[in-house]
Order: C-alpha cells, then structure tokens, then sequence
C-alpha cells in the first residue's frame, strides 16, 4: 500500500514541499507519496476525515487552512496553540490526528545556521504580524532571545501579537510601527533583523533599512521566491550577513518528514531536491 501525506490548501501554486518531501521518502525506501489538495472550504473536512485511514501519514496545512485544519484536529499540540496556526498533522497508529507547527522550530533553524549562533541572548527585530511572524516571534522569545522588537505596518497587530505571547520566555519585547522612530533605533543594536512581511514577494522594496543596523547584523528574510529581494541585495551590497527563507522552508519540511515517518536527517537529501526550484529565477509569487 503505498501510503500519503496530503496538503491541503488554496490556491496551491508551489511544489516546493512536494519535491522535498517526495525525496526523502525515496530516500528512505518508503513507500508513500506527498499529494497535492487544492481544496474548496467545505470540502476540507471530509479530506481531513479521510486522512484518518490506514493509508494516510498526515497532512501538510496551507493557507488559508490553518485555523480550520486546527479545528477538525483530536488535538493540537501546545505550541501550536500557542502561535494560533496548525501547518501540519500526524496521523496516529489508531487513526487520531494531532495538529502541530513546524514554522517556529524551522524558522530557528534557519536563522541559527544564517546568524552563525543562538538565538539565546540576541537582540531580534522583526517586521510584520501575520502568520509567520507569530512563529518567528514565539521562536525567538522560547530560545531566549534578549530582546524582540516587532515592527508592522498596523501598529495594533504588532501589539497584540506581542500580548500572545506574554507567557513566552523572559526577554523584553515592544511592538511599534514600522514607520516609528523606535523602529530604525531597535536596528542599531540588532543581532538579526527579520523581514516576516509578503513586502519583497508580492510587493516591491524593503520594511528594513540595512543602514541602521550594525556591522555584525544579520538579515534574514522568510520570503524565498524570489530568491535575491531588494531587502537581502540591500544587506549584501553593506557587507552585511544575509539569507533568504529557503533554510526554513528545508528546515520545516526535515522537521514534518520526522514526526510523519520516524526518519531523521533528511535535510541534505530535501535540500538537493529543492535547489532547481530555488534556483528558477523567473519564478515569481
Ligand atoms: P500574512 O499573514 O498575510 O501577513 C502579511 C504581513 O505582511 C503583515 O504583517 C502585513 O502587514 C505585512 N505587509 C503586507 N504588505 C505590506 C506592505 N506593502 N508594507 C508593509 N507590510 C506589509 O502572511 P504570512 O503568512 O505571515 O507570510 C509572510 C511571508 O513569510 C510571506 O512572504 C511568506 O511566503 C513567508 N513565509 C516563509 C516561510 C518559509 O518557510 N520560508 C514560512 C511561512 C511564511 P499588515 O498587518 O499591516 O497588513
């Protein structure tokens, strides 16, 4: 029987997932297959009762499902609950589903392996509030990060993103606007800057002027198509250390491919497969 993993989401427009996960279960000589679900919102909960078949592993969740996949889940891990997004479930031995995330834990990753050191102790500056942002930043403050200042456009969904984490971690943490003097200030002392915004994928120029950072900061922007935005070609003409999203994207898939099979160590193996997508520079979000 050869056995799958679905993901569910609408519109689905990358195979980026599929081609990493497809790898890794050649790989490993397992006999399953990751299949896309293009979905209309009321068929999604008869194709997540169907993933609690024999045949299935589990899903992958994309927007805009993560909320409603959350929902239909037997249970959904605490850190999931906490950042509000299930982008993943396990199917269990007995047919029961578990929601859980894996943006927070490929997010660190893929920060770390840029930074060249822990999150523990630094100073952290993100840009944006949406879904990703509350991974990056639930992240950030359980590693223990010092200090995270969130920066977004709307000023009151930086705040209240903030306030969702209140019980998380011990560092100090303010939410302003992006256009805030506090803003270009947290930078001057930054260790990372984070761009968590769609700015550089689906709208031009940048949310984080590099020239306020200092010389030892890094850049890291979530956004990996394209691949080179205005935000990480502005960091590398300053000298600056900078990385794109692909690290996370590889970090998050190695981390599902675990929960689902029990394989580790399938990062090497996702991050070849992907490397002819990531590389397609006429691919546009
Ligand atoms: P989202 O929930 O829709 O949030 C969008 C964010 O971008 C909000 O903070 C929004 O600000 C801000 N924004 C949008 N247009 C803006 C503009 N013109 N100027 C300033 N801010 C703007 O999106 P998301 O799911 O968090 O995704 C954010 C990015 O992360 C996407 O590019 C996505 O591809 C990427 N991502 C990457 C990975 C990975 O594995 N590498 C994983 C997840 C997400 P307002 O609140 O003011 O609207």
């Amino acid at each position: 029987m050869t056995r799958r993993v679905g993901l569910i989401g609408k519109p689905l427009k990358r195979r980026h997932s599929q081609v990493m996960q497809d790898a890794a279960f050649d790989a490993a000589g397992i006999d399953a297959r990751y299949v896309l679900l293009e979905l209309e919102p009321d068929a999604v909960e008869d194709a997540v009762r169907e993933a609690r078949g024999p045949d299935w592993l589990g899903l992958g969740v994309t927007a805009p499902y993560k909320r409603l996949v959350g929902g239909l889940c037997d249970e959904v891990e605490a850190d999931a609950e906490t950042i509000g997004a299930v982008n993943n479930v396990l199917r269990t031995s007995s047919g029961g589903l578990v929601g859980f995330n894996t943006d927070a834990p490929g997010f660190q990753a893929g920060v770390e392996r840029a930074m060249g050191r822990s999150l523990a102790g630094a100073d952290v500056v993100v840009a944006g509030a949406g879904g990703a942002a509350h991974a990056v930043v639930f992240a950030c403050l359980r590693a223990g990060a010092r200090q995270v200042t969130v920066g977004n456009r709307t000023a009151g969904s930086a705040a209240t993103l903030i306030e969702r984490f209140a019980g998380v971690g011990s560092g100090s943490r303010s939410a302003v606007a992006l256009t805030d003097l506090a803003f270009v200030t947290a930078l001057g002392s930054a260790d990372v800057a984070v761009n968590a915004t769609t700015v550089g994928m689906l709208d031009p120029g940048t949310t984080i002027p590099v020239e306020a950072l200092p010389p030892s900061a890094t850049v890291f922007d979530l956004v990996y198509v394209p691949a080179e935005t205005p935000l990480l070609q502005a960091a590398r003409a300053r000298g600056l250390r900078a990385a794109n999203g692909s690290e996370m994207l590889i970090a998050q898939a190695a981390i599902a491919f675990e929960r689902w099979t029990g394989v580790a160590g399938m990062a090497d193996v996702m991050r070849a497969a992907v490397a002819p997508l990531l590389a397609d520079t006429s691919a546009r979000a």
